[in-house]
């Protein structure tokens, strides 16, 4: 590749060169007058000046007080010109500037909107629809209801509309069409703040800070104690390798994360989401492959962190799915069967289908996850049920 990544390096400097020269060319043909105009100048006084001193009209301190003059106010025009200079040079990036400082966020409080303090976690989504681009809806006719503490698990193929229903729950986007209720209370009548204090989310890819691993936790509870956040990490299977570190706590976690491997970032994810405490859970269980002992713990976590909450679970686990209150079935944003696990295998439908396929042989596996390591049929079970 080296070759060919040279050779578009130098296909893309070519392009850039000859789009700045005719900007160059023109700036040093301006630059050269400006130049010569200053010398003329000067020169022009001296001349004038040695005229007018040899017909006794000026003295040598008049002229020399011109020159001074002149090259005071030559120096005062330079600077003007670069300035102008300069303004038209930023000029786009003033613009980007201003339009990130004009932008209006599309999600926002209400002028009346209240604080609804902690809610009990029902959740119901009545008819709603949401389209990126006002064309093709992602989300479409979305309604169901979940009780305080139920789990719900979204299954589907990829680009089904799974994430895009959860992130109307906490507002990422508001629905075009429909109503959000949790506890009876339109969602967009409550501050984006009040709301999302109650809901906690781990992503499969969770958003670590480059700070240190405790003021990653405090993200969801500034306040939370020494005490708490070990507790947190405890629960969420994270404290083994916070302690092996020689900072513990306060180790880095890097630029996003880094310093840590994928499990450590999704267990500090879930003990963050513990810290946090929050009524209601939206999760993305992971796809990514990690070692028998590490995805061992990480589904003990999730386990761990559900249990009390109204949990939305875009799921890729048999147990996840078979212990969920409802399954929604997504296909082309819109659900085309729900129901509970015994419920959607009898109405031998699409969900059926998709799990005597794929996922009727993690049966056997899930007792023991060693085989699922070298059973290549389970291993590409999750792509095929979600994301
Ligand atoms: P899933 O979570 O089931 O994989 P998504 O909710 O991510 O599905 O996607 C639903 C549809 O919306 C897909 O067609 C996807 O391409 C589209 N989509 C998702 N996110 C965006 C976005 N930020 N902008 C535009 N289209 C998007």
């Amino acid at each position: 590749r080296v070759d060919a990544e040279v050779q578009g390096l130098r296909f893309v400097v070519d392009k850039l060169l000859s789009a700045q020269m005719p900007v160059l060319s023109w700036w040093a043909v301006v630059t050269v007058m400006t130049r010569a105009s200053t010398t003329i100048t000067i020169l022009s006084i001296f001349t004038a000046g040695i005229a007018l001193n040899q017909r006794g009209m000026t003295s040598i301190g008049e002229i020399v007080m011109f020159v001074s003059f002149a090259t005071m106010l030559i120096q005062r025009l330079e600077q003007v010109v670069s300035f102008i200079n300069s303004v038209f040079m930023e000029a786009p990036r003033l613009k980007e500037f201003f339009d990130v400082l004009d932008a209006v966020p599309a999600v926002r409080d209400r002028p009346d909107a209240v604080d609804p303090g902690r809610l009990q976690g029902r959740v119901e989504f009545n008819d709603v629809s949401f389209s990126y681009d006002s064309k093709r809806p992602a989300v479409a006719n979305l309604s169901f209801v979940a009780s305080p503490g139920e789990t719900i698990a979204l299954v589907g193929p990829t680009g089904a509309g799974k994430s895009t229903a959860v992130a109307l729950l906490h507002r990422a986007f508001d629905p075009q069409s429909g109503v959000i209720r949790i506890d009876g209370m339109d969602i967009r009548d409550l501050t984006l703040s009040g709301l999302r204090r109650n809901i906690g989310v781990v992503f499969q890819e969770p958003l670590l800070f480059n700070r240190s691993i405790a003021e990653n936790l405090r993200v969801g509870k500034p306040d939370a104690t020494e005490e708490e956040m070990r507790l947190a990490a405890g629960r969420a299977q994270a404290l083994d390798f916070i302690e092996r570190g020689e900072k513990k706590f306060d180790t880095h976690a890097g630029e996003r994360g880094r310093m840590l491997s994928g499990g450590e970032r999704q267990r500090l994810s879930i003990a963050r989401a513990l810290l946090k405490d929050p009524p209601i859970l939206i999760l993305d269980e992971a796809t990514s492959a990690l070692d028998a002992v590490t995805e061992a713990k990480v589904n003990a976590a999730l386990d761990e962190v559900m249990k009390g909450r109204t949990t939305f679970v875009i799921a890729h686990r048999l147990s996840t799915i078979r212990n969920a209150a409802r399954i929604l079935v997504f296909a082309d944003g819109r659900v085309i069967e729900s129901g509970t696990f015994s419920e959607l295998l009898a109405n031998v439908g699409h969900f059926a289908q998709l799990a005597k396929a794929q996922f009727m042989t993690q049966e056997s596996t899930e007792a023991d996850p060693s085989l699922s390591r070298t059973n290549p049929a389970v291993e590409i079970r999750p792509l095929s049920l979600g994301n």
